[in-house]
């Protein structure tokens, strides 16, 4: 079981999670594959309060491979669902975002990431829709459309597989630049 600990912070290791991934090639490998049962296995007990608490681990609905330290284009989206603590498990391999809404969005409170364990000002634009494809475990395609939250996680993973931390997208001079013109949700 993943615990706080096995997630790279930006402090320690900020090159590792800076490097841009190197695609995945199939059949997968038999740790890839557990890596990524690992990584939902976390994010779900991350966002069920009595688990989370028991094991102290920081709730987030996404993760990608390079936050584990392996340099491979992959991550975990677990979207809890209207119905509490009902889950939508989301796996990509070999993401490419295929099309964007031209609608923008912020998170208001900011955006938060695993790997970055400080208060951060400002906040990130993002598209208020995307349609994101990619492959299963098995070399399926698969396509996925996200709106909202969902969409916001698909664009701060995919980031992740090009070495790109949330904290990047912040506009040095001015952290909140675009929270007059786009939608905060
Ligand atoms: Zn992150």
């Amino acid at each position: 079981m993943l615990r706080n600990k096995d997630i790279l912070d930006e402090k320690d290791k900020s090159k590792i999670l800076h490097t841009i991934s190197k695609e995945v090639t199939f059949p997968m490998d038999e740790s890839d594959k557990k890596a990524i049962n690992d990584m939902l296995e976390y994010l779900t007990n991350s966002q069920i309060e009595k688990i989370a608490k028991k094991y102290d681990l920081r709730p987030g609905m996404g993760m990608a491979a390079i936050q584990l330290g392996i340099p491979k284009r992959y991550f975990v989206v677990v979207h809890e669902q209207e119905e509490k603590e009902t889950f939508k498990n989301y796996i990509l391999i070999n993401p490419r975002i295929v099309s964007t809404s031209e609608e923008m969005i912020y998170v208001e409170e900011g955006e938060g990431c695993l790997s970055v364990n400080r208060e951060v000002e400002g906040i990130v634009p993002r598209c208020a829709r995307v349609t994101i494809e990619g492959y299963d475990m098995d070399g399926n395609k698969v396509k996925y459309r996200g709106r909202e939250e969902l969409a916001i996680a698909f664009q701060h993973e995919l980031d992740h597989l090009n070495g790109i931390m949330f904290t990047d997208r912040i506009d040095k001079d001015d952290p909140y630049k675009g929270a007059d013109i786009y939608r905060a949700i």
